[in-house]
């Protein structure tokens, strides 16, 4: 079975686009792909059959409504990442 979710897709290129502007106070791939997770965690998944030939456009995930519904999750997580970062901060300073 090869289903997949074009949410995830869709958050992956706002964050993508996003992620420096993002009030966060580490930016180190880790924080990237908790604010991902709990992204997607706060959103309605859109899953598909078949990945190819259909863009998330289609899929009616790229009106501004959805932008906005995504972005926000995505701003939400970030404040709860930037909070809380799951890793130590000795990471956080190789990352910097
Ligand atoms: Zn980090």
């Amino acid at each position: 079975m090869n289903v997949h979710n074009m949410m995830e897709e869709a958050v992956q290129d706002l964050l993508d686009s996003q992620w420096q502007y993002l009030n966060l106070s580490c930016h180190c791939d880790e924080c990237r792909a908790d604010v991902l997770a709990l992204s997607l965690n706060r959103l309605k998944p859109h899953y598909v059959r078949q990945r190819t030939g259909l863009m998330y456009t289609k899929a009616g995930l790229m009106t501004e409504q959805s932008r906005a519904t995504i972005l926000t999750a995505i701003v939400e997580s970030a404040k709860i990442v930037s909070a809380s970062p799951h890793h130590s901060q000795t990471s956080d300073e190789r990352h910097k």
